[in-house]
């Protein structure tokens, strides 16, 4: 979906921000080199991990599984970021790294158990139709091309605010039984309130999809700069259309309760390189 940027034009972009980063004076690094609030660490499937990659006159270039991985800070030191998919099997998984000569990173990743969820719904959205089928495949499709999104500005932060205010209804990484039939884990995080309540912009961004879906409902994605992004679902009203940029906090929509749900409530996932990754690890 975005062309991507001559390498050079890309690296001043990004050197330019995280020197601008510095400048500013953020919070003390935790990594060498990096000045941008970094997410917590949980090295699981459906988590983060962190990866020094250690002084380069050049930011490596970084992809897991084929995809491009965010890779922050300076000459001093360059860390990746790393979201591991909900369905990665545990066990030692590689990195790799361009740049200086290729070369692969191992790291391991912890098996976890998440809660189990059983829900009913409507039938027809458990048992679809022939037409409501070959909608979802057609959605399920456009959304893959949505999540492909990196683009090569970084993100001012990878600390995220929650987008509203309620109940947090169920937990990221839940395996769902619905009507009794087991399907995909949640991926997200729930917050339940009032339809009406206001939904925000988890960090700066840029609108790259807005859309009626047959499961999320009325759905706003934004990119935060080099494969991470957010995704706010069931909105009762959405404020924003594609292209707008937005800054952390302003409103992008309402509560609401459209597509699959068992009430209104805020369905909201952040991806990272691809995989649905634990929301509360961007939170402070
Ligand atoms: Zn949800």
């Amino acid at each position: 979906m975005n062309p991507a940027d001559t390498r050079a034009a890309s690296r001043r972009a990004f050197l330019g921000v995280l020197f601008a980063a510095a400048g500013a004076g953020l919070g003390a690094p935790a990594f060498a080199g990096v000045r941008t609030a970094l997410p917590r660490a949980r090295s699981v499937p459906g988590g983060i991990v962190l990866l020094e990659l250690g002084a380069a006159a050049e930011a490596p270039q970084a992809s897991f599984g084929g995809v491009p991985v965010m890779v922050l800070g300076t000459p001093a030191g360059w860390t990746a970021a790393v979201g591991i998919p909900l369905d990665a099997k545990p066990g030692t998984r590689h990195l790799e790294l361009r740049g200086g000569g290729q070369r692969r990173l191992a790291f391991e990743v912890a098996p976890v158990r998440y809660a189990e969820q059983r829900l009913k719904v409507a039938p027809g959205k458990v048992e679809l139709s022939a037409a409501d089928l070959a909608r979802y495949e057609r959605e399920r499709d456009h959304t893959a091309d949505v999540m492909a999104t990196f683009s090569e500005e970084a993100p001012a932060t990878l600390r995220l605010r929650l987008p509203t205010q309620g109940r947090r209804s169920s937990s990221f990484g839940l395996r769902r039984v619905f009507n009794g039939q087991p399907r995909k884990p949640h991926s997200g995080m729930d917050i339940a309130a009032p339809t009406g309540t206001p939904v925000v912009a988890a960090a700066d961004g840029r609108v790259i999809d807005t859309g009626d879906y047959f499961f999320n409902g009325n759905t706003v994605w934004l990119d935060h700069g080099r494969g991470l992004l957010t995704m706010y679902c069931h909105l009762s009203t959405m404020r924003v259309n594609l292209g707008d940029r937005v800054a952390a906090g302003d409103r992008i929509g309402a509560v609401g309760a459209t597509g699959r749900v068992t009430g209104p409530h805020l369905h909201w996932s952040v991806s990272l390189n691809r995989a649905m990754v634990d929301p509360t690890l961007f939170l402070g």
